[in-house]
């Protein structure tokens, strides 16, 4: 394990903008090119927006001491390129760095798909059912990026930047001890402006709706990038409360396989065999599950992003090929299966053509009440007396509790370790004060006398 991978791993670095992949094992292999993911493709996000304008300096120098490590040849930050005053303080950053790039790509959806943003900014593209190491590049994101200029200090990851916005009295984006509850960062933007609010977490597209009778368990994770509050009956929750039988009817019914879902998905356009329109067949014709999942047009269904633009900008019928992807998805992993994908292909010269400008794909969804909506201002958490941290905030096994209950912690303290052997990232105290309670997730409350 190289010197990054070590420093990153003991500050229990994981992704931000995904799945949460724990970082060392990301950055202990060599590749060939490191990609920093700045194109924040959801619409009211601007989390990674204010880490560039705000800490360019400590990123580009995080991005070199991996580049180091990866024995990469070259770095690009691949940021939109409306986002003006990221763009002046990166050039500011590189400028006089040899093998260090700045990419600028046009506000198109999802731009910050791990797939579409190496095509769009390196012309890489990555296997079906690959990642992108497997064609010699690491993506990283802003957010992950500022963790790793801290590791490389020695400050354990405890703190999240998430930006709050939507329904709410004043969108901001704050920097918030992981583990501190949903309702206490919606507080800090003022409170929900809806009597009937539909909170999301992540960004409004790919986010995970919250049920309100689940809100007060909710806290901030190493991966949460936003929290969006919408109203109950907005037109992405009326979306997902569709049942899968009737999801199922309708594609039986109403589909009349115009492709069109095929022909705008940017994972087909970049050459997966993903065909949306050929899964709404199989899923509309198929007797049962088990005889769907046997299908190969199920089985590619598994390359998909869930960017949403086959039901929320293709469909004419307004079918939801995404969802149903999703269910797809979900089905073979509960039963632990691995299919087999077709081959891909090359892209589609019709790429360049059909990318989905984001305002055009915002206002589709329902979101232009609140686009460009700007971020009012951030806000540092600092008095935050009572964290909830999720013991499983990353890719891989939940990390094992080496606290007890009623035992002091200070804040950047260990809390939990990866088990031996397995995949994980390590957890530490976000804020000073006393365990309280320890089961999937740590509690910790401060005593009157820490900060
Ligand atoms: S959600 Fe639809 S458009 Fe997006 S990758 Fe999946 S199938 Fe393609
Ligand atoms: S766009 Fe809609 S109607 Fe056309 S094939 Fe796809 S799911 Fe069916």
């Amino acid at each position: 394990m190289n010197e990054i991978s070590r420093l990153v791993r003991e500050a229990g670095v994981a992704g931000e903008g995904g799945a949460g992949f724990p970082s060392h094992v990301k950055y202990s292999s060599p590749a060939r090119l490191l990609v920093i993911n700045g194109a924040e493709c959801e619409p009211l996000l601007g989390t990674d927006q204010y880490i560039m304008a705000h800490f360019a300096g400590r990123l580009v120098t995080a991005a070199l001491s991996i580049q180091e490590a990866l024995g990469a040849e070259k770095v690009i930050f691949a940021v939109k390129d409306h986002y003006r005053e990221q763009i002046a303080s990166l050039k500011t950053a590189i400028a006089g760095k040899a093998n260090v790039a700045l990419c600028l790509l046009e506000s198109v959806y999802p731009a910050g798909d791990e797939q579409v943003l190496l095509y769009e900014a390196a012309g890489v593209r990555v296997p079906p059912g690959g990642i992108p190491p497997d064609s010699g590049a690491v993506v990283s994101n802003a957010g992950t990026l500022l963790a790793v200029a801290d590791a490389l200090e020695g400050k354990a990851l405890t703190h999240k930047y998430l930006t709050v916005s939507g329904a709410v009295a004043h969108p901001l984006v704050l920097r918030a001890p992981i583990g501190t509850g949903f309702s206490e960062c919606i507080e800090q933007a003022g409170g929900v402006k809806t009597s009937r609010p539909l909170i999301i977490s992540g960004g409004p597209l790919m986010g995970r709706p919250i049920d309100t009778e689940d809100l007060d368990s909710q806290t901030v994770t190493k991966t949460t990038s936003g929290i969006i509050v919408l109203e109950e009956g907005h037109y992405l929750d009326l979306r997902r409360r569709v049942t899968p039988l009737h999801m199922k009817n309708r594609a039986h019914a109403s589909c009349i396989q115009c492709s069109q879902c095929s022909d705008l998905c940017p994972r087909r356009l970049l050459g997966s065999p993903l065909r949306p329109h050929l899964v709404m067949r199989a899923f509309g014709s198929s007797r049962n599950m088990d005889e769907l999942l046997e299908t190969q047009a199920a089985k590619n269904a598994l390359l998909c992003c869930e960017c949403g633009i086959c039901e929320m900008y293709a469909c004419p019928m307004e079918l939801q090929p995404c969802r149903i992807n999703a269910l797809i998805k979900e089905e073979y992993r509960q039963r632990g299966m691995k299919p087999d994908f077709s081959p891909g292909e090359e892209p589609s010269p019709a790429w360049p053509y059909r990318r989905i400008p984001s305002e055009r794909m915002a206002a589709r969804a329902g979101l232009s009440p609140y686009y460009g909506l700007g971020i009012g201002g951030f806000l540092d958490m600092e008095d935050v007396r009572r964290v909830s941290i999720p013991l499983k905030m990353h890719a891989g096994v939940p990390a094992l509790p080496c606290v007890e209950t009623g035992e002091k912690v200070e804040a950047g303290s260990l809390i939990a370790d990866i088990p031996q052997g397995k995949l994980g990232a390590r957890i530490h105290a976000s804020i000073s004060g006393r365990v309280r309670a320890l089961a999937d997730r740590i509690l910790i409350e401060a005593e009157r006398s820490d900060a």
